[in-house]
């Protein structure tokens, strides 16, 4: 049974400055000392999970292993620390007030008004203490969602304040992470935004033990002085978070920094030896200094926002770095394709990815697109939306059968070659109500999908409602699209393969979702072997 210790993460000044990169970074060095290390979110917003989120709002939807959607900081967990997180992991405003709601309507406050402090705060609390009761963890790393001064953000703060009286300063810190904006004009860094946010923390009680500054331009010492003299943390707790080319450098940095013994002192832990990083280092050479390099086109319908697809992203990083090749990726719209333009749009590239999603729109550029590396005997990947995808252009365009459609898209098609499943059908609410989470798949013998995985059985994860029509296995088998992954207890088509083809796969599940640093999703890095030959 281990006892945890708490390391809280806020931030300040402005959002997307990397909270969830320092959480991750931390974890990893703290993890490469032998530490074992969770890291946790708090979302401030009022959905339930970020399921129902259209990924313009809020980039890709991350779903772990027992099927919770979450926010994609997860992934950046999981990547770096190469362990699978659960719904236990992220934990929205939604979430704490939806289970409030269901104790007050049980009468388990009976009597007493039900109020934000305690009853919503108790409930914060609870969930953050939650997976460092477990006895699995030495240390759980919680990040706060939002920016410190959000009305959103107050009963997480607040929680937190509450947290570290009651544990204790050995027990539980606070890092916050801010930004020193460097004014062009001026020719200089300022530190006054830095001021004012910890100024804003201090304001809901709490003190930071450590401050993260993100910034373009090093620190100097005098600022450094400054920094700490304004804001009551010791010079050796202000750390430079200076901007790097990758996100997998940022351990590199923070460890340069000594991010990890300033913490680990705080906590009056005794590191039983330097962090291990070498396959970490490894890592990051081989990212930095391919002998190679291929064009992949992602092809999708939310390319205006690229952390739609932020796990495919690294995923490529992951794959290409195995195969010590450069992988550059292009985002092309799939509303934009047509069956004229697609030579020019989609000709150069060595490798085509059709993307998951959901809806129509789009949807004739993605079956274009199938049929242009079909034809053309381009490295090809589906994924969800993109292996059902490759299923209709084969139906169409193979089969004859033209009218042959996803149900999803058009619903009174006569070749529903995906469709509905049945337990499906009864389901009228949105909130994770797909086939969520990790499921078993078999490969069959000579595929492309068992030479990468190596093995018969492997696990995947899904989100999706709409499924391969078995109806249709035996025509389309037969005319040259093999069904290579089924799932062993239900059936299901999970894996698609044309084997006359050079590399033609389109997976039901979910691959970049399992893709870290210590494991290249196979899948991923044979496509690029694929393109790069
Ligand atoms: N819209 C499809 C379905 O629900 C695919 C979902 C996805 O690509 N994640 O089945």
């Amino acid at each position: 049974m281990k006892k945890a210790k708490f390391v809280f993460v806020t931030g300040g000044v402005t959002s997307s400055l990397g909270k969830g990169i320092i959480s991750a970074s931390l974890a990893k060095l703290l993890q490469a000392r032998g530490y074992s290390v969770t890291i946790q979110k708090f979302d401030p917003y009022i959905n339930v999970d970020p399921g129902t989120l259209n990924p313009y709002e809020h980039g890709e939807c991350y779903v772990t292993e027992d099927g919770a959607e979450t926010d994609l900081d997860l992934g950046h967990y999981e990547r770096f620390l190469n362990t699978p997180t659960s719904q236990n992991n992220n934990v929205t405003t939604g979430r704490v007030y939806q289970t409030v709601i269901e104790n007050e309507r049980r009468g388990d406050y009976l009597g007493k008004t039900v109020q934000v402090i305690p009853h919503i705060t108790d409930e914060i609390k609870k969930r953050m203490r939650y997976l460092g009761e477990s006895g699995d963890y030495d240390i759980v790393i919680t990040e706060i969602g939002g920016t410190v001064g959000d009305i959103e953000s107050l009963p997480y703060v607040e929680s937190v304040r509450q947290l570290l009286w009651d544990m204790g300063p050995e027990n539980a810190i606070v890092i916050h992470l801010t930004l020193i904006p460097y004014l062009a004009a001026a020719g200089e860094l300022k530190t006054k935004p830095t001021q004012h946010s910890v100024k804003m923390l201090l304001e809901q009680g709490v003190q930071p033990d450590i401050l993260v500054c993100r910034t373009e331009k090093h620190l100097t010492a005098e600022m450094r002085r400054k920094i700490a003299l304004f804001c009551n943390v010791h010079q050796n707790a202000v750390i430079e978070s200076i901007d790097v080319s990758t996100i997998y450098e940022v351990p590199m940095v923070m460890l340069k920094e000594k991010l990890d013994k300033v913490v680990l002192n705080k906590l009056k832990l005794k590191s039983p030896h330097e962090p291990n990083l070498d396959q970490w280092r490894d890592f990051l050479f081989r990212l930095e200094h391919p002998k190679s390099e291929v064009n992949i086109a992602l092809v999708g319908k939310y390319v205006e926002l690229p952390d739609a697809y932020k796990s495919i992203n690294e995923a490529f990083i992951h794959a290409g770095a195995a195969n010590e090749c450069k992988v550059n990726v292009t985002y092309v719209h799939s509303e934009l394709i047509t069956e004229g333009n697609a030579p020019h749009k989609l000709g150069g590239f060595d490798g085509i990815l059709v993307a998951p999603g959901f809806g129509n729109r789009g949807i004739e550029g993605k079956l274009t697109a199938v049929k242009y590396a079909r034809e053309n005997n381009i490295p090809f990947f589906g994924i969800c939306l993109g292996m059902q995808c490759s299923v209709i252009e084969f139906a169409r365009n193979v089969l004859g059968l033209k009218d042959a459609h996803s149900t999803e898209m058009m619903s009174d098609t006569k070749n529903p070659v995906i469709d509905l499943m049945e337990n499906q059908k009864k389901i009228s609410h949105m909130g994770g109500t797909m086939r969520l989470g990790s499921y078993a798949c078999e490969l069959s013998k000579g595929s492309h999908a068992l030479k990468a995985y190596g093995k018969v059985k492997i696990t995947e994860r899904h989100r999706h409602r709409y499924e391969f029509n078995d109806k249709f296995k035996k025509r389309m088998e037969d005319a040259g699209m093999k069904i290579t992954g089924t799932n062993p207890d239900t059936g299901l088509a999970e894996i698609v393969e044309i084997p006359e083809h050079k590399w033609f796969v389109g997976v039901q599940f979910h691959p970049e979702l399992k893709s870290t640093v210590a494991n290249p999703h196979p899948l991923f890095v044979r496509f690029i072997k694929a393109a790069m030959e």
